[in-house]
């Protein structure tokens, strides 16, 4: 018989945040042991269920929601995200530039595939969110990171895109607020990212699906607000701030001058009709949304439940000898830093491996990010008082063991 192999497209494809770590947790699970998940961003898991308002119009429009929908989506719902451009001031925005997908995954690969060449390149953060670098790579392109700077609250380091754009340069990812490291990018530098994609020709692929998880009354802005000229993709969805990542319910908005971009617009389209349309009852679920008052305004407010654990895995973990971490400004994650000296980590999905087996907490190594040096990992701050309390405590028993090793 003929093994069968996994395609060489794949050779360069990663997503350590379903990788191996989670296979072992999933099997410790089998055998009945209860495993603390700070690995995934998956808020209804944690108790933080959607606004009743979206459960209950799921569940009114179920009936009617069996049928295939036009490939980009409804008109309605995509009306609904035309008007939120507007809120945000994204200009020029049309429904005909809207897209809705199956979260904003589905469309972000989506995107890559219909643009990239064998051999482009496109600029990505490092950490990233990696998805990011495993479309590129599935898609023939050549991922480039470019670094966020730790010491500068995570924003990007504008020099180091530059020297890494090269006349192979097609996009840039722009993720704020920032996944892995709850980061929110100033206006200021924002712009200074719109001018160099200017003077490049970059496409910008703006990922802002945390834009309403802010906290101490941050506010965001869109980077597709700051040009009408420079080509935007604006992905977005109900998954985090509408607590609902199973309804599968996300956007792609075209913004700035499409006259150029007439021939990859027909390339989205032809994919988009491929994959026939999004699911009707998670399209539905964005008119209901985005039309409502409510969103998780109340949870990120201070005092509120993800304010209230956010500042708690903060003071916990920097109390630990040889963690820093960078207090998240947004989002739903931090990444703290492990001092190499106190906790010299050669391997750092053997950490994580190594914690989950001992303490039972599942957590993802930092390199799973993209981030080159085995010193950092990400947490989700999603688990109430009590459990994030427990679980701080026992990463802190397993690094104190792992400092005297
Ligand atoms: N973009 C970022 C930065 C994310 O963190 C996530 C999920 O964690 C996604 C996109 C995926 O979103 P969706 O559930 O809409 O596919």
């Amino acid at each position: 018989m003929r093994t069968v192999t996994k395609s060489s497209k794949l050779a360069n494809v990663c997503y350590d945040i379903r990788g191996p770590v989670l296979d072992k947790a999933r099997q410790m699970e089998e055998e009945g042991q209860k495993i603390i998940k700070l690995n995934i961003g998956n808020i209804a898991a944690f108790g933080l269920m959607p606004p009743d308002e979206i459960v209950q119009d799921m569940i009114r429009n179920l009936p009617d929601a069996a049928g295939y929908t036009d490939s980009k989506g409804l008109f309605a719902p995509r009306k609904a995200v035309v008007h939120y451009c507007q809120e945000k001031g994204i200009r020029g925005v049309a429904v005909d530039d809207v897209y809705l997908g199956n979260g904003a995954s589905e469309l972000i690969v989506m995107a890559l595939n219909a643009m990239l060449d064998n051999g482009d390149e496109v600029l990505l953060p490092a950490p990233d969110y990696p998805l990011y670098t495993a479309a590129v790579a599935l898609s023939g392109g050549n991922p480039v990171h470019y670094v966020c700077d730790e010491s500068s609250d995570w924003f990007p380091d504008i020099a180091d895109i530059k020297a890494k754009i090269t006349p192979r340069t097609k996009a840039i990812v722009v993720i704020n607020p920032n996944n892995p490291t709850g980061a929110l990018y100033p206006e200021s530098l924002l712009r200074e990212i719109v001018a160099l994609a200017r003077q490049h020709q970059l496409i910008i692929l703006a990922d802002e699906i945390y834009d309403k998880t802010l906290y101490d009354g941050q506010v965001h802005t869109s980077i597709a607000a700051l040009s009408d000229d420079v080509l935007t993709l604006t992905f977005n969805g109900l998954s985090k701030n509408y607590r609902s990542c199973g309804y599968r319910a996300g956007w792609m908005v075209v913004s700035g001058d499409k006259r150029h971009a007439l021939d990859y617009i027909t390339g989205l389209n032809m994919l988009a009709s491929m994959r026939l349309c999004a699911n009707t009852p998670g399209q539905l679920a964005i008119q209901t949304a985005l039309g409502g008052y409510q969103s998780i305004k109340d949870l990120v407010a201070p005092g509120g439940r993800l304010a209230r654990q956010r500042d708690l895995a903060y003071e916990l973990l920097t109390q630990i000898p040889g963690v820093s971490v960078v207090k998240p400004k947004a989002a739903l994650y931090m990444f703290p830093r492990l001092d190499p000296k106190i906790y010299p980590i050669e391997d750092d999905q053997q950490f994580a491996y190594e914690l989950l087996a001992e303490e039972k907490v599942l957590i993802v190594q930092g390199t799973g990010f993209n981030w080159k040096s085995p010193d950092h990992f990400r947490l989700v701050f999603l688990p109430n008082t009590d459990d994030l309390r427990d679980a701080v405590g026992r990463i802190e028993r397993f690094l104190g063991t792992y400092r005297k090793r």
